[in-house]
């Protein structure tokens, strides 16, 4: 099957007992069991649910993996894949990660002894040359937020596992999704997703999602997702598996039209910088054509006028984008890291990755470019 095909039938079947073509909501805790210990695949919802089986069959089929695993959040899942390892073991992670991810690495895991490593994943010695005999992760983001920069994730697992082939390396799909790009085909050993973002797709669930194509890998993974029980629930899951069956639809529009955003801002004379992949100017340019079929729907841009007055004037006057946190969603949203996603990170830290006042990202929906844009120039020319 071909992408588009998967993302709707992919590890599907209809449903045995009617034949319901839609996946039904199995709103259960438990199953009955016709003998001790004799059941019909599922015994308690934690471990395993039908709606959330049909979601996790989905996304392993849309990713090229074998085995899938659905959490309550994107947090949930990465948790799961840290507690893999062990006190005293090394993970080398990108120096720009999402916030989220670095607050649980520096101020849960660090604490029970975890040693993490951040990098500028741009360039893969970077990645090589922190590898020491106690990494046990590599874990990377591509694209990053909100600088949107590119790690070469097939260089990276390739010059890492020469160097040592038991080192696991986990990629964060979010802001690509496999529509773009495929980890586990360039030689990655996890996906990860905010599900809550392009998965979901409709700003309407919180969600994580993780993928691998190892049987031994998938159950380690699936032992400490019900042992801990971040799980996602039947409705959410639901709500995720309808999501999929449009991404490639998505996707295709939302990168559509952060290309024709992106250009647009590239040329305005209230604009000094675009940050977006496909734009020939972006620093990883190269590597993104490579590795990925398009280049997506976020796009950050910098405002001439440097003050936060003027970003906080942007703001207020958009009338389609809407100011709020999160991505990935039919509707275009706005976001200023600096008082928003970032606001935690120390000015030096923030300033060295380039997050500055007038920094201002983008999360490009799905609705007619041209208001899009319209609604883009009345508000930076207010
Ligand atoms: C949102 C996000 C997460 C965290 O996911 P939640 O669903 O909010 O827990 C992780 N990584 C990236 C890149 C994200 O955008």
């Amino acid at each position: 099957m071909k992408f588009n095909t998967k993302t709707i039938h992919g590890g599907q079947k209809h449903e045995e007992a009617t034949g319901s073509v839609s996946t039904p909501i199995f709103q259960t805790s438990t199953f009955a069991q016709t003998q001790p210990g004799i059941n019909r695949g599922y015994e308690y919802s934690r471990i395993s649910n039908p709606t959330r089986k049909a979601l996790e069959n989905s996304l392993a089929a849309i990713e090229n993996g074998t085995h899938g695993l659905a959490f309550a959040s994107g947090l949930a899942a990465i948790d799961c894949v840290l507690r893999m390892l062990n006190p005293g073991d090394e993970v080398i992670a990108g120096n720009d990660l999402y916030g989220g991810t670095y607050r649980m690495f520096t101020k849960l895991f660090q604490k029970y002894g975890f040693k993490f490593r951040f990098v500028d994943m741009q360039d893969a010695t970077n990645v090589t040359n922190a590898i020491s005999d106690a990494t046990k992760l590599i874990w990377i983001e591509t694209p990053t937020n909100p600088l949107l920069k590119i790690a070469d994730i097939e260089k990276i697992v390739t010059t890492a596992k020469a160097k040592n082939p038991n080192i696991l390396v986990g990629v964060d799909n979010t802001f690509a999704t496999p529509y773009l790009q495929r980890p586990l085909d360039l030689g990655a050993d996890i996906v990860m997703h905010s599900a809550t973002k392009y998965i979901g797709g409709h700003s309407d669930l919180i969600m994580g999602a993780l993928v691998v194509k190892d049987a031994q890998l998938a159950k380690e993974l699936h032992f400490i997702q019900y042992a801990a029980g971040a799980v996602a629930g039947p409705m959410d899951s639901f709500l995720a598996l309808r999501g999929i069956k449009t991404l490639h639809l998505r996707m295709q529009r939302h990168s559509e039209n952060s290309k024709a955003v992106a250009s647009f801002l590239n040329e305005h004379p209230k604009v000094s910088a675009v940050f977006y992949p496909g734009l020939e100017s972006h620093s990883n340019h190269e590597i993104a054509k490579k590795q990925m079929n398009d280049f997506g729907g976020m796009v950050s841009f910098r405002l001439k006028d440097a003050s936060i007055e003027a970003a906080h004037t942007f703001l207020k006057n958009t009338k389609i984008f809407t100011l709020a946190e999160s991505l990935g969603g039919v509707e275009s949203l706005m976001s200023h890291p600096i008082t928003m996603s970032h606001a935690s990170i120390p000015e030096e830290e923030r300033l060295e990755l380039g997050i500055t006042n007038s920094l201002i990202r983008l999360s490009i929906g799905v609705e007619d470019v041209e208001d899009l844009m319209k609604d883009l120039e009345q508000a930076l020319t207010k």
